[in-house]
């Protein structure tokens, strides 16, 4: 009995997307359904490992009919049964697909950028919607006994699921293609689709195709699309651009291209090999590692084991897209098995120094390549920093940075720091911020600007998390300027401590009030050769929260422990000469200057001040006076 279920909303926001968005390039639906029955194989040939009676000759077909404006696509593969249908094509399982559409909404992506981002969340299936108006899948699960199921829908809202009638095992999608939509009918277009996208597919992909023969009749004869050539096995230098990038977008599975590939033939005790590449651009969701598959394919022997062996690369470079083929694993072991096994991990290991090797040559050589990979993937690699030991130095080398001494968007590595710094510099110096703009404008960054010393600013959310364990480079410490004591030069050190010393003299009555009125909000007040044009700055010490960390920590929903920070006054600013006076005098009502002193400090530094409303008012008064 057949039975009608509507989708779940999310389905038919998926579907609407696919049927009304004008994606130029709907080709693509049948690399979907290629790599779909691919998968599908690929599942059954491993399950023949333990179970040889699943056994059977692959094969995928495509069968277009004119007469009926159908295209079927066939596999043999793993099949499903009526949940696994439900639960695969009824609904969206992933959790990543319905991020994606809040995602869509919440941010306003362009009708034109929509269907580019529709690949990213694996959605293949429905795909199919764009080329037709029917689609009927016919299915039966390999290796059970349970019956054949039916599902169709034309893709408006509801969908039916029936038994049928269906002996061998795997899929048969059945499409009605829409008005205009021929030329998916015409056999030299599949062809040509699949020679671009599925080539170098494991299984022979068969078509009946005409053939003329000498006596100008025709006949209809089953032909082997693809070529099926492992392209990670041949020798790289024979590998042309364009069978990369078909390779590329069919691992990739959306429209990006690459930006480098990095072939690997290991030799010895570890003999793999490997076909890598780093991306031009970062998926959609690949700043939510949750949602993305993780790593990079597992062949043994050339038969597919998964492509979500997170023990061939570190979380770190997860970016990377590729195949690693070995014939060292054993073949017939479960998923959980391999993953244990030592081999993966020395695998990992020559990984890992190929990558970072690859890409200090890609610095030194192809720097503005570098810079680019840095931009879309550094946010990534720098994770490594933290959390990989053994190559921390490398990956530290690989680490690029804006700088106050550079033009906005010039990024510099920390070896071009160091060796751009004054004989007597001693420490890397940098400041962690959300913008450029704002932390340029910051008072800490005074006395570098009259030294001429270089500060780094680091204005990636991670950047304040990996600083933590990063605390020198080429022997040079790290310092935080806006943290800790301040450190003159040894030349200038006498000539401040003399000046901090007189001022603690001088201002101590000033210290004492801005001490009282402060109270809540400062931890304490001093003075410091920090500083040059500004009044006063904030600083922290130790391994309190940098008030960028605290910003993103409130970003986040977080609780914060209330911080209290050091209040840092400029020696020789006249303000406090002027402010002094006033408590010398005994004057009442000083406590507002306090607080827009503290209030500005924390303008300065991009921080929120707690009562605007009150500091303008103030700003206001001191206007009128100062206008009068
Ligand atoms: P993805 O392939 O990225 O998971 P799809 O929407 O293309 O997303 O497919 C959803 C799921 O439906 C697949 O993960 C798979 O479990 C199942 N599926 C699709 N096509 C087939 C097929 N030809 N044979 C068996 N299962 C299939």
């Amino acid at each position: 009995m057949a039975k009608t279920q509507t989708f779940k909303t999310e389905v038919s926001q998926m579907l609407n997307l696919m049927i009304h968005s004008l994606y130029s390039n709907k080709d693509i639906f049948l690399r979907e359904l290629i790599a779909n029955a691919a998968d599908a194989i690929d599942k059954a040939h491993f399950a023949s490992l333990t179970d040889p009676a699943q056994a059977r000759e692959w094969r995928i077909d495509i069968i277009p009919d004119k007469k009926a404006n159908t295209i079927v696509i066939k596999d043999n593969g793993i099949g499903m049964n009526e949940a696994e249908v439900i639960e695969n094509i009824g609904t969206i399982a992933k959790s990543g697909t319905k991020a994606f559409l809040e995602n869509l909404e919440k941010n306003g992506v362009s009708e034109a950028e929509k269907p580019e981002l529709i690949g990213q969340f694996g959605v293949g299936f429905y795909s199919a919607f764009m080329v037709a108006e029917k689609v009927e899948l016919t299915s039966r699960k390999s290796g059970s006994d349970d019956p054949a199921v039916r599902w169709s829908s034309d893709g408006q809202g509801s969908y039916t699921i029936d038994t049928a009638d269906k002996s061998e095992p795997g899929t048969e999608i059945v499409l009605t293609l829409r008005d205009g939509m021929d030329q998916y009918l015409e056999t030299w277009k599949i062809s040509e689709i699949v020679h671009r996208y599925s080539d170098f597919i494991a299984y022979p992909i068969h078509m009946p195709s005409p053939k003329f023969n000498e006596d100008k009749t025709e006949t209809i004869e089953d032909r082997v699309l693809n070529s099926q050539k492992a392209i990670w096995l041949r020798k790289p230098s024979e590998i042309t651009e364009d069978e990369h990038k078909s390779f590329f977008s069919h691992l990739s599975n959306w429209g990006a291209d690459y930006l480098s590939v990095i072939p690997i033939a290991a030799e010895g005790v570890n003999e793999f090999r490997a076909l890598i590449y780093i991306p031009e651009q970062a998926q959609f969701n690949l700043m939510m590692p949750d949602l993305q598959k993780k790593g990079l394919q597992l062949y043994v022997r050339r038969v597919f084991i998964t492509d979500e062996c997170q023990e061939l690369v570190p979380d770190y470079l997860r970016f990377l897209r590729g195949v690693v083929n070995s014939d060292d694993l054993p073949l017939n072991v479960s998923r959980e098995i391999l993953q244990e096994n030592p081999i993966l991990g020395r695998i990992q290991k020559a990984i890992i120094g190929k990558v970072l090797g690859e890409l200090k040559k890609m610095q030194e050589n192809e720097p503005e390549k570098y810079v680019r990979f840095f931009k879309e993937f550094g946010r990534i690699l720098k994770e490594g920093m933290h959390t990989d030991f053994t190559n921390q130095e490398k990956i530290r080398a690989l680490a690029m940075y804006e700088s106050m001494n550079n033009e906005p968007g010039k990024l510099i590595s920390l070896t071009e720091y160091v060796q751009a710094m004054p004989p007597e510099q001693t420490a890397i110096y940098y400041l962690t911020g959300e913008k450029r703009a704002a932390m340029e404008a910051s008072p800490v960054l005074e006395f570098y600007r009259s030294k001429g010393y270089d500060v780094l600013f680091m204005t990636d959310p991670i950047d304040e998390w990996v600083m933590q364990s990063m605390t020198q480079f080429l022997k040079k410490d790290f310092k935080s300027v806006a943290k800790g004591d301040f450190e003159a030069s040894e030349a200038d050190k006498k000539e401040l401590d003399r000046k901090i010393a007189e001022a603690d003299k001088k201002y101590a009555k000033l210290v004492e009030f801005l001490k009282q009125a402060l109270d809540k909000d400062i931890s304490q007040i001093r003075f410091s050769g920090r500083l040059t044009d500004s009044p006063c700055c904030l600083v922290t010490e130790g391994h309190a929260l940098s008030p960028h960390m605290e910003r993103l920590f409130k970003a986040m929903n977080r609780e914060v422990p209330v911080q209290k920070r050091i209040l840092e006054l400029n020696v020789s600013h006249p303000i406090l000469d002027a402010l002094n006076a006033k408590c010398e005098n005994g004057e009442n009502g000083l406590e507002k200057y306090a607080r827009t002193l503290l209030d500005q400090a924390l303008l300065a530094e991009g921080s929120p001040i707690p009562d605007p409303a009150n500091f303008a008012k103030t700003v206001s008064e001191l206007l009128l006076t100062s206008l009068k």
